[in-house]
């Protein structure tokens, strides 16, 4: 009995250890939100034709006093736990149409969007806020949202999709191929764009069936008329294989990590630089 007792308590413990840590988390996000502690990073979205970047997707990044960086993964969470999400969603929407608004105008910024966002009721008029405010056309800002907004399909969901479509902002479907029924989704909504998840691209030149999935999705996008972007490609293998399955758009390791604003426009210069030396010797 009293061993029983002890590993109850134990268990006690480790639960009280990672909800304080959780409490923790809680009350620097609050902090870092309302003192500028949090911001974007962009990382290039790669045309496979043309090698050109066509646009950047915003990462959050948290350089915690303490803790250095956080991954998103560890505070999204608890943001979206705590309602937090909604004030990090706002403030990150505007932090990248503002930014954006100074690139050229052929370069798109895509941004997240977590699904409780879309429950409050007022994410239009947030991203009519940000796009009329940094002066960003509508046409050059992407939203990416995850199936599970979908799980749902309340009519309140599709209207703001609908809605925030009607402005000309263009709607990703993200981490495709991981949720329950990913082309079910594809029927409620017209997305513009569809982005594997990473875990197809991993060592797809070595995985057949790897390789029938994203030849399928990729023929799925030209059956719909749908840019399909590949996530997380690391190696020079791996592009190959994307290039040759017809996918048209890469982003990952092997092209950049994301980087602050200030890197973004050394970034473009760059590879205006590799464009203009492979035409010259073509
Ligand atoms: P995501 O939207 O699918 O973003 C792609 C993630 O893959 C990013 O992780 C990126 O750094 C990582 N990644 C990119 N290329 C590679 C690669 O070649 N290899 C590997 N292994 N990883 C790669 P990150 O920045 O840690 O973000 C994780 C997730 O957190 C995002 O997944 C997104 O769901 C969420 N997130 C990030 N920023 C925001 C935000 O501002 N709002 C919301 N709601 N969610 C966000
Ligand atoms: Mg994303
Ligand atoms: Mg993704
Ligand atoms: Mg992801």
């Amino acid at each position: 009995k009293s061993e029983f007792r002890g590993t109850f308590s134990f268990f006690e413990a480790e639960m009280d250890a990672r909800a304080q840590s959780r409490r923790k988390i809680e009350i620097d996000l609050r902090d870092a939100i309302q003192n500028e502690g949090l911001r974007p990073y962009y990382q290039p979205l790669v045309d496979l034709c043309s090698g050109r970047i066509t646009g950047f997707e915003a990462l959050v990044r948290w350089p915690h006093p303490e803790r250095g960086m956080i991954s998103p993964a560890e505070f999204i969470p608890v943001a979206e736990e705590t309602g937090l999400i909604n004030a990090l969603g706002g403030l990150m929407l505007h932090r990248a149409c503002m930014d954006a608004a100074q690139w050229p105008d052929d370069v798109r910024v895509a941004v997240n969007l977590s699904p409780l966002q879309f429950r409050t009721g007022n994410l239009l008029s947030v991203v009519t806020d940000a796009l009329r405010q940094s002066g960003l056309p509508a046409r050059r800002l992407e939203l990416e949202i995850t199936e599970t907004l979908l799980l749902e399909k309340s009519s309140q969901v599709l209207a703001t999709l609908h809605a925030l479509r009607a402005l000309g902002v263009r709607m990703s479907m993200d981490d495709f191929g991981t949720g329950y029924s990913s082309l079910s989704y594809l029927r409620s909504f017209p997305f513009d764009k569809i982005k594997i998840d990473q875990s197809f691209v991993r060592d797809l030149d070595a995985n057949r069936d790897a390789q029938a999935i994203v030849r399928s999705i990729v023929s799925l996008g030209v059956g719909l008329g749908v840019t399909i972007t590949a996530e997380g490609v690391e190696t020079e293998a791996e592009l190959s294989c994307l290039r040759a399955e017809g996918c048209h758009e890469g982003q990952g390791f092997l092209f950049s990590r994301a980087r602050p604003n200030a890197e973004v426009i050394s970034l473009l210069r760059a590879q205006r630089g590799a464009v203009a030396s492979a035409a010259l010797v073509a």
